[in-house]
This record gives structure tokens, C-alpha cells and sequence, in this order.
């Protein structure tokens, strides 16, 4: 198999006051070169740890990380901090939720795109930096873009802001681009025009797309592929038109009929199935579902390993 990312049974833990969280357990995720692949899941699945631990940023309290997450057969887990540094920003690039982390208030939008592009092209100067800079904010539909590039942060719309980063993240020429969330702090509008524009850049990028959503509409009109994730596990992968036409997990059934259902906001679909996310700190044995899930039965508190169900397409459910 020639993909590009492999990540296989990582788990991670963070540790907290009242003891360790297992935010992932025993995950695998492929990504194959120039596919866009989704993560889709509720609020604290593991989505924005997984993007994290792809970028080599997992956070301070970090307790245990075991797997492996190759980038071309090479181990981003065993790397040296600076031999990561220097794979951020070249190799693999991320558009955050929120631009405004990511965009330092005090520099302008022109120096902050020149620096984001030094890794990748340290032979060249500010001047050359700077018009390539200027060429792909026109690229990603900000006009005059010498007025923009002597902006700060502050002096752009929110849907600006969000242009910025992606031409920041394109800039770098990555062969991964983790688009974690991009489109909720934003306006319909807007979001449709980010999301065309995210479709455009793939015809021509060369890299993958790890594009992460609470949006299952977004997901099956952007993605390749998509992996759902429950309570820090993958518990359905595939391609998908076939994941959405035969959604094997219950909990992907109950995202879908969520999404489908017109009285939910955008925001509160993936809410909207009964109960809650299972402790994480007290994960409990069995299948990580159960609790909320209408098609429970005894087998249940067993945990189900991921089965195929149609090529390519899995899922961890006693009913496959
Ligand atoms: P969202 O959709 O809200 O962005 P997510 O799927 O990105 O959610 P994560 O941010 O990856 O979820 O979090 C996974 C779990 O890990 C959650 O239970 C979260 O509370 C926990 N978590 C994340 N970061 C830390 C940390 N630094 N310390 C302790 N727990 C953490
Ligand atoms: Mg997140």
C-alpha cells in the first residue's frame, strides 16, 4: 500500500487531576497521496488530538503516546522536536479552528506569511517571499493584496482571517494539510464560499487533506474518504459514498439521521443522540457505544474489533 500517512494503534493519554484521560485508543488511519480524508465525531472524540499528534503539538501534559505514525514509512513518533519543527510547515501544514490562534496580533499579514514559507524556502528573500505571499491571497479570493498583506490580524474579517490561513498553510507547499474545523466559526455564506475553495485548491494541490467536521454534509461533498470517531476510538472508516449509502455503526446511523433531521442547528446535530461521551478517564470495558446505543444486546460488553463489511469500508460493531 503506497499511502502517504499510516497511523496505527496510537494511543494517547493526557494526564489530569483526576488521573489519566485516554483521549485515543488503538487508532488506525490511512491516508493515500492526494485524497481528502474526513474525521468526523462529537465534541471530544479524539479529532483535534489526532490533527495534534500529525503535527508533533500535543500538549504539555501529554502521559503516554504508543503506535506508530509514519509519513512515508518514517516514524514521526521517534523524531527529534527539531526534526519535527522542521517537517511543520513543510511537509504538514494546519488550518485551525480559529484563525486568531494561529495568527499572531502583533505582526502583520505580510510577515507572517513570509515566515510561515521560510522552511520551505529558506534560499529565498523577504521580497520574493513577499510576492509569492501576494499571488496566493489572490489565489484564495482576497483582492488587493498589497493593502492586506500590511493588515494585522485585528483588520480582517473573520472569513478574510480564514483565507489568510489557508494561503498560509498552502504557501508551505505541504505534502499533508490538516484542516481542523475550518468553516464553524464562520457564516453560511462564507463557509460555502471556504468550502468551494478548499474543493478548488485539491484539484491542484499535489498533498492529501485531513479535513476534520462536525459536519457530516461537509464530509460526503468534500472527502474521499472518512473515518467516524466515538469516544477516542475509530468506529467506522471507508470510502464515502459507500460509508454514508450503508452506514454499518449505529452511532454513524444516529449522525446521519441527526443531520438529516431540519429542527437541529449545525452545531447541535451531533448532540442531539441520547446520553452523553463515556468518562474517559474510567473508560468503561465492552463496546465503547453501548450505553447510548438503541441495538445493544448481550454481546455488547465485549469490545468488537473493526470488521470489514465492504472493501475498504469498516466498522467495530457485533452487528457487522
Ligand atoms: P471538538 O469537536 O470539541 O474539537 P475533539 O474531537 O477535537 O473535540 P479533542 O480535543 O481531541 O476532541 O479531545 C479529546 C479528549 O481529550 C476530550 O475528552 C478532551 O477533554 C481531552 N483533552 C484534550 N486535550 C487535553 C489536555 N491537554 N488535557 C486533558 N484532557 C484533554
Ligand atoms: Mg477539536
Amino acid at each position: 500500500r503506497d499511502a502517504l500517512v499510516e497511523i496505527r494503534s496510537l494511543s494517547i493519554d493526557f494526564a489530569t487531576g483526576r488521573g489519566a484521560v485516554h483521549a485515543l485508543r488503538d487508532v488506525n488511519l490511512s491516508v493515500g497521496r492526494r485524497r481528502i480524508v474526513g474525521l468526523v465525531g462529537e465534541s471530544g472524540s479524539g479529532k483535534s488530538t489526532l490533527a495534534l499528534a500529525l503535527l508533533g503539538l500535543l500538549p504539555e501534559n501529554t502521559s503516554k503516546v504508543t503506535g506508530n505514525i509514519e509519513l512515508e514509512g518514517k516514524n514521526l513518533l521517534a523524531l527529534k522536536p527539531e526534526q519535527l519543527e522542521h517537517l511543520r510547515g513543510r511537509r504538514i501544514a494546519m488550518i485551525f479552528q480559529d484563525p486568531m490562534t494561529a495568527l499572531n496580533p502583533v505582526f502583520t499579514i505580510g510577515t507572517q506569511l513570509v515566515d510561515a514559507q521560510r522552511n520551505r524556502h529558506p534560499d529565498l528573500g523577504r521580497k520574493e517571499l513577499l510576492s509569492r505571499a501576494a499571488a496566493m491571497l489572490i489565489r484564495v479570493g482576497i483582492s488587493d493584496p498589497e493593502t492586506r498583506l500590511a493588515a494585522y490580524p485585528h483588520q480582517l474579517s473573520g472569513g478574510m482571517r480564514q483565507r489568510v490561513m489557508i494561503a498560509m498553510a498552502l504557501l508551505c507547499e505541504p505534502d499533508v494539510l490538516i484542516a481542523d474545523e475550518p468553516t464553524t466559526a464562520l457564516d453560511v455564506t462564507i463557509e460555502a464560499q471556504i468550502v468551494d475553495l478548499i474543493k478548488d485548491i485539491q484539484a491542484e494541490f499535489s498533498g492529501s487533506i485531513i479535513f476534520v467536521s462536525h459536519s457530516l454534509g461537509l464530509i460526503s461533498e468534500l472527502c474521499d474518504e472518512v473515518a467516524v470517531m466515538y469516544a477516542g476510538k475509530v468506529v467506522e472508516s471507508g470510502p464515502t459514498r459507500g460509508l454514508f449509502a450503508h452506514p454499518s455503526h449505529p452511532y454513524t446511523q444516529a449522525l446521519l439521521a441527526c443531520e438529516i433531521d431540519p429542527d437541529t442547528e449545525p452545531g447541535e446535530r451531533l448532540v442531539t443522540i441520547k446520553g452523553g461521551l463515556p468518562d474517559l478517564v474510567d473508560v468503561p470495558s465492552g463496546c465503547i457505544f453501548a450505553d447510548r446505543c438503541p441495538a445493544r444486546f448481550e454481546k455488547c460488553s465485549q469490545e468488537p474489533a473493526l470488521r470489514e463489511v465492504a472493501p475498504g469500508h469498516d466498522a467495530a460493531c457485533w452487528l457487522v
